[in-house]
């Protein structure tokens, strides 16, 4: 018996396709030729802020047993099926394969973080592919081979989810999707201890269901196989079913963030997490955007929060000078009009400066607001005369409406990535030590 792992990525367009859809097809493919699953499909989501991608940016690794007399065969089906169903007329969609055999070395998985946490090039891709014997395939300029490569090192020993797919028939691909929405919210309630982000919370939506062209009817994220199994069974969809499977993902892991011990040490496109004193206060940009600064001992940068990030926008208004908070999310590079930004996704308030005013002070006898007689030369009161020379303003302790904590954006913007509340607590270590039987349909 052989071990394969089996990446691919970028199949798909804005217009059609997803590459989910791709690996459900080649499971179907795959189990009829008598090769065993050692895990789950993975759904990997790279860096979400590589510049060139604008979609999910997710690359998948099917890991597969089988004898090794059916390897060409198997290669042969997956390379015959990327290709068939890849949007290849489709600028900008340029498919890749990779097939990796036995352990993943350290080398792969080191490139897999890199492609998670920031930028990796086709040529560090190439290289590990040759030293390491493993093949790849590339159609076009073949940088999905990029991504498949890193859904291979990505094994997710540590902290995982899950999401089931459920994929429409293709008569129904580009119209409204149809599911019964009171079954959605049933399900929520019933399941939210092991689900995430089905509904966003302040707006009420449904964040199950795409929108787009895609083959996706609905996707459910949780915290096991089982639990996305059950709430599965919940949801009441009105239109047919082509087929559904779990994949284990990396999602809601924050797996894109990295630490970053300091301002100077930010680049473009790597998202990170960096603490600072809020350095200038905020200011609303159009159209509806907050941007302050942050800074530490070497160095200050700007961070700014979305207006679809709601409530994440809402506290970062009140952010005054002196407060220490901790920003996470991408890094957009410095242009012609900006510097360089980091698109917050979350922010913990690690420290609140009191807010100070200062005011005149009040008259010892009847109690009226004084006023000044000149800097420095006290204070008189205009209703009864008193006169103090040694008079100062007086300091004044506002309350402040923020508290320290952590403020994440809510589901509904949420990058694929991003952590949400609910998911604190609930961090994994270690693979799942065994399948759920019916992971996949049919
Ligand atoms: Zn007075």
């Amino acid at each position: 018996m052989i071990r394969m792992h089996i990446g691919f990525d970028d199949t798909d367009s804005p217009r059609m396709g997803c590459t989910t859809y791709v690996a459900a097809l080649l499971v179907d493919k795959l189990l009829k030729k008598s090769v065993t699953f050692t895990d789950y499909p993975n759904l990997i989501r790279l860096n979400p802020n590589v510049p060139w991608k604008t979609r999910g940016n997710g690359a998948l690794c099917l890991r597969i047993e089988c004898e090794e007399k059916i390897v060409e065969e198997v290669m042969e089906t997956v390379v015959d099926t990327i290709e068939k169903n890849s949007d290849l007329e489709y600028k900008g969609t340029d498919p890749g394969v990779a097939f990796f055999f036995n352990t993943i070395p350290s080398e792969v998985k080191a490139f897999s973080k890199k492609a998670i946490q920031g930028i990796v090039k086709m040529k560090d891709a190439l290289k590990l592919i040759r030293q390491f014997r493993a093949e790849a395939v590339g159609f076009k300029n073949g940088r999905g081979i990029i991504g498949s490569l890193a859904a291979i090192g990505e094994t997710s020993e540590e902290d995982h989810t899950y999401e089931i797919i459920a994929y429409r028939t293709p008569e129904n691909y580009g119209t409204k999707r149809k599911i019964e929405a009171t079954s959605v919210k049933e399900m929520d309630e019933k399941t939210s201890q092991f689900t995430f982000n089905n509904i966003d919370p302040e707006t009420k939506r449904i964040l199950i269901t795409p929108r787009g062209p895609d083959p996706i009817l609905y996707g459910v994220r949780g915290e096991t196989a089982e639990a996305v199994r059950q709430a599965h069974e919940m949801i009441h969809p009105q239109e047919p079913v082509e087929r559904w499977m779990i994949f284990r993902t990396n999602h809601g892991t924050d797996a894109h963030l990295r630490k970053t011990s300091s301002v100077s040490e930010i680049k473009p496109f790597n998202p990170v997490i960096i603490q600072g004193a809020v350095s200038k206060e905020p200011r609303i940009i159009p159209v509806r955007h907050v941007v302050f600064s942050i800074k530490d001992r070497t160095g200050e940068v700007d961070c700014a929060a979305y207006e679809p990030t709601g409530s994440l926008r809402q506290i970062s208004k009140q952010l005054i000078l002196g407060d220490i908070v901790e920003a996470y999310g991408g890094v957009r590079a410095a242009s012609s009009k900006n510097p360089i930004t980091v698109n917050l996704e979350k922010m913990r308030i690690l420290e609140l400066k009191p807010k100070i005013t200062l005011l005149n002070p009040k008259c010892p006898k009847c109690g009226k607001t004084m006023k000044s007689m000149g800097k420095n030369k006290g204070y008189k009161c205009d209703k009864c005369g008193f006169r103090d020379s040694k008079a100062r303003k007086v300091t004044v302790e506002n309350k402040r409406n923020i508290k320290i904590g952590l403020y994440i954006t809510p589901p509904r913007s949420q990058r694929h990535l991003t952590k949400p509340h609910c998911r604190y607590g609930k961090e994994k270590s270690g693979k799942p030590k065994r399948m759920i039987a019916d992971w996949h349909y049919p």
